[in-house]
C-alpha cells in the first residue's frame, strides 16, 4: 500500500491558500444533493457538521451523549492557541508553527501543522462573532495568558472554561442547522460499524443506546470527529464515556491507525487518591503560568507541612532544570521531570506520588482576588476532591494520562486511506507529533471543522456523482448490521464472572505501568503477551446484564471496552517498534545523559501507519511507513533549558 499524503506542492506558506484555489468546487445547487455523516459532535463534530450544513449539504450527525452539549470538549479547561500577536510580544504564524512542530519532537507533518497555524486566527475572530466570552483586557480587547512550550503569550482563555464556552458557539451554530432541517441530529445513538463497499466508505451502523435498536445511514462521506483513546488507560483526565470504538471500528475496515504509541501524559493532575477511581482530574496547564512546581530537597521532609519547609529546602526542580521555559516547559518534559523526582523517593502526599504546585508568590505578587479571577474554579474543583484550600497550601499533582496525539492516518486533506472517510479533531493523527503543546487540542479541532474540511470534503464530493447514495439493503450494509446484532448478542450471552469495569482496569493498569510515561523493550514485550490473555478471558467470562433492547450501559462498556483490549496491543507494538524516544514516547533505552529524549532520525523520522490484519495470526498488524520530509524546519535536539 502506498501512502498519499497529497501534500500540496509549493512554498510551504504558500501551500493551503493555493490548495484551496485548485480544489475542485460543487455547484451551490447541488450540495443538497449529497449526504455527509458527522460522528462526534464535541468542538470538531460539531463545526463541521454547521459549517457543511450552512454550506448546504445535508448532514447527519450522531453522538452518543444525549445533547451534543454534552461532549468531552466540554471540559477543556486552559485555553485555545491563536497567532494574533495581540501582546505584541513577538509572535506570528511562522513561530506557532515553529512551536507546534518542535513541541511534537518533529514527529509531525510540516504542511498540516503550518496551515493549522495560518488559520488559527480565523478560529478566534468565528468564535468572537459566535458570542464566545473570551476574557478581555481593561481597555476591551481579548485577552491572553501562556502556555507550555512557548515564550508568547498568544492561549485565549474564558476562564477555566474555554472548552465549555467553545462548545456553546459550536452547539449554536449547530443548531441554528438542526432548526433549519439541514441537520438531523442523533443523540444517544452509538456508531458500531463502518460500512466499507469496494473500498470507499459509503455509510454507519448505529445502536439507539436508548431502545437498542440497530439502524444503518447510507452517505456520499463519512466524518469521525469522535476523539481520543486515552480511555485505554483507564484512569484518566478523559470524561468516562470517552471511547475508541468508531475509530477502531474503521481501523478493522481498513483505515490505518498512525502513531497509536504517542500518547500524552499531563503533569498536572490531582493525584490517584485510591482503586476505587474511575477517573482522574486534570489542573489546568494555565496554573503553571502564576503556580510554582517544587518538592522538598531531601526525602525527609516530605511528610512536613509544605509552609514549614524553607524556601532554601525547597527543589524548584523545573526552574533549576529548564531555567529559559521554567514552571511552563512542554508536558512531556514536565512529567518526566514529576517521575524522576518522585522515583528518588522526594514525592509528597500518601504514596509519595506527587509534587506541589504552589501559589503563594503569586498571591503574594498579586492578591488573592486576581488569583481568584484567573482560575478560581480550578481552585474550587481542587477543593471539592481533595478537600483542601489551595489559596492556603499548595496544590498536590502528578502527571496522568490524558490525551492521543495518534489516531486514524489523514492525508493532508484529512481524509483516511479510505476514500469518503475523514477524520477529524483528536481522532485524527494529523498535527501534534510526539508531544501535543497545551492549548493546541481546541485550535485543531476548530480549525479542522470551521476551515479545513468544508473545503477538503467539497473536493471529494465534486469526484461523485450527486444524488443517491448506496441503498441500505445491500449486501455491505446487511453485512455490518448483522455484524453489529452478532457482537451484542455475544457479549450478553457470556454470562461470565467480571463485570465489564474490572477488565478494563486490569488492561488500564498494565498500559500505564508497561507503557506510560516510561518504556522499555521487557515491558512492552511483557505487555503484548499479556493482553491477548486478557482479551481471551473478556471473551470467555464477561458478565454483561440485562438486554439488548433498552437502556444497557454495561453492554455500551463492554463493547467499548473490547474494543479498547485490541486497541492496547498496538498501541504497545507501535511503542516496541519505534526504537528511540521522541516527546510522549519515552523508550529508557534511548534517552540523553541528561535523561531527555533522544530520537533517532536517521531512522525514524517517519510517521507510523498499521493496517489491520486480523486478530488470529501474528502478525496482526502490517507497518507501512510514511516519511517526514522537512522543507522549512531544521530538525534540532529539543532543548528547553
Ligand atoms: C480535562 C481536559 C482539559 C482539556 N483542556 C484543554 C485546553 O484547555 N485546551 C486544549 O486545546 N485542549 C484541551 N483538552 C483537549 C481537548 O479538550 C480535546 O482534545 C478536544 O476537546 C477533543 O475534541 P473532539 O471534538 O475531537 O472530541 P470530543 O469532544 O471528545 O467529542 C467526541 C464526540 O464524538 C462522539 N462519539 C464518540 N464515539 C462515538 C460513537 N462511537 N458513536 C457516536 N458518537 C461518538 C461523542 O458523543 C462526542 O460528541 C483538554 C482535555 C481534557 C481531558
Amino acid at each position: 500500500m502506498k501512502l498519499e499524503s497529497r501534500i500540496p506542492s509549493g512554498p510551504l506558506a504558500q501551500k493551503w491558500d493555493r490548495h484551496r484555489a485548485e480544489i475542485k468546487l460543487v455547484n451551490p445547487a447541488n450540495k443538497r444533493k449529497y449526504e455527509v455523516i458527522v460522528v462526534g459532535s464535541g468542538l470538531a463534530g460539531a463545526s463541521a457538521a454547521a459549517t457543511l450544513a450552512e454550506l448546504g449539504y445535508r448532514v447527519k450527525c450522531f453522538c452518543f451523549q444525549d445533547s451534543p452539549r454534552r461532549a468531552h470538549s466540554i471540559s477543556a479547561q486552559g485555553g485555545i492557541n491563536a497567532a494574533k500577536n495581540y501582546q505584541n510580544d513577538g509572535d506570528s504564524v511562522y513561530r506557532l508553527f515553529y512551536d507546534t512542530i518542535k513541541g511534537g519532537d518533529f514527529r509531525a507533518r510540516e504542511a498540516n501543522v503550518y496551515r493549522l497555524a495560518q488559520v488559527s486566527s480565523n478560529i478566534i475572530d468565528q468564535c468572537v462573532a459566535q458570542g464566545v466570552p473570551f476574557a478581555r483586557e481593561y481597555g476591551g480587547t481579548l485577552a491572553n495568558r501562556s502556555f507550555g512550550g512557548a515564550q508568547v503569550s498568544r492561549t485565549f482563555y474564558a476562564r477555566g472554561q474555554t472548552g465549555q464556552q467553545l462548545l456553546l458557539g459550536a452547539y449554536q451554530a449547530l443548531s441554528r442547522q438542526i432548526g433549519a432541517g439541514t441537520v438531523k441530529m442523533y443523540p444517544r445513538t452509538e456508531m458500531l460499524e463502518l460500512v466499507v463497499a469496494e473500498g470507499v466508505a459509503r455509510g454507519i451502523v448505529t445502536r439507539n443506546l436508548v431502545t437498542g435498536q440497530i439502524e444503518a445511514h447510507s452517505a456520499h462521506a463519512v466524518i469521525l470527529a469522535t476523539g481520543g483513546y486515552g480511555n485505554a488507560y483507564n484512569l484518566s483526565t478523559n470524561a468516562r464515556g470517552c471511547n475508541a470504538t468508531a475509530i477502531w471500528r474503521a481501523h478493522r475496515k481498513g483505515a490505518l491507525f498512525a502513531n497509536p504509541c504517542f500518547t500524552q501524559i499531563h503533569p498536572t493532575c490531582i493525584p490517584v487518591s485510591g482503586d476505587y477511581q474511575s477517573k482522574l482530574t486534570l489542573m489546568s496547564e494555565s496554573l503553571r503560568n502564576d503556580g510554582r512546581v517544587w518538592v522538598p530537597k531531601r526525602k525527609e521532609d516530605c511528610g512536613r507541612p509544605p509552609a514549614s519547609i524553607a524556601a532554601e529546602d525547597r527543589d524548584y526542580y523545573l526552574e533549576r532544570l529548564y531555567p529559559t521555559y521554567g514552571n511552563l516547559a512542554p508536558r512531556d518534559i514536565s512529567s518526566r521531570a514529576a517521575k524522576r523526582v518522585c522515583d528518588e523517593g522526594r514525592g509528597v502526599g500518601s504514596g509519595g506520588r506527587g509534587v506541589y504546585l504552589d501559589f503563594a508568590d503569586a498571591i503574594g505578587r498579586l492578591g488573592q482576588k486576581v488569583v481568584e479571577e484567573r482560575y478560581g474554579n480550578l481552585f474550587d474543583i481542587y477543593k471539592e476532591i481533595t478537600g483542601e484550600n489551595a489559596y492556603d497550601v499548595p496544590m498536590r499533582i502528578y502527571p496522568a494520562m490524558h490525551y492521543t496525539m495518534g489516531g486514524l492516518w489523514v492525508d493532508y486533506n484529512l481524509m483516511s486511506n479510505l476514500p469518503g472517510l475523514f477524520i477529524a479533531g483528536e481522532a485524527n493523527f494529523s498535527d501534534h507529533g510526539a508531544n501535543r503543546l497545551g492549548a493546541s487540542a481546541l485550535m485543531q479541532g476548530l480549525a479542522d471543522g470551521y476551515f479545513v474540511l468544508p473545503y477538503t470534503i467539497g473536493g471529494y464530493l465534486a469526484t461523485l456523482k450527486p444524488g443517491a447514495t448506496l441503498p441500505l439493503d445491500h449486501p455491505d450494509f446487511r453485512k455490518a448490521i448483522e455484524d453489529v446484532a452478532g457482537q451484542t448478542r455475544r457479549l450478553l450471552s457470556i454470562n461470565g464472572s467480571r463485570t465489564p469495569d474490572s477488565f478494563h482496569k486490569e488492561l488500564g493498569k498494565l498500559l500505564w505501568e508497561k507503557c506510560g510515561m516510561a518504556r522499555n523493550r521487557q515491558g512492552l514485550e511483557d505487555a503484548i503477551k499479556t493482553i491477548p490473555k486478557i482479551r481471551e478471558e473478556f471473551w470467555r467470562n464477561v458478565r454483561v446484564p440485562g438486554q439488548g433492547e433498552d437502556l444497557n450501559q454495561a453492554l455500551e462498556r463492554a463493547g467499548r471496552i473490547a474494543d479498547f483490549l485490541e486497541l492496547a496491543e498496538l498501541i504497545c507494538v507501535d511503542a516496541l517498534t519505534r526504537e528511540e524516544s521522541c516527546g510522549g514516547h519515552f523508550r529508557e533505552e534511548y534517552q540523553t545523559e541528561e535523561g531527555e529524549a533522544l530520537r533517532d532520525d536517521a531512522n525514524f523520522s517517519f510517521v507510523s501507519a498499521w493496517e489491520f490484519k486480523g486478530l488470529n495470526g501474528s502478525g496482526r498488524w502490517d507497518l507501512h511507513k510514511e516519511s517526514l520530509v522537512y522543507e522549512e524546519v531544521h530538525m534540532a535536539q529539543r532543548s528547553y533549558k
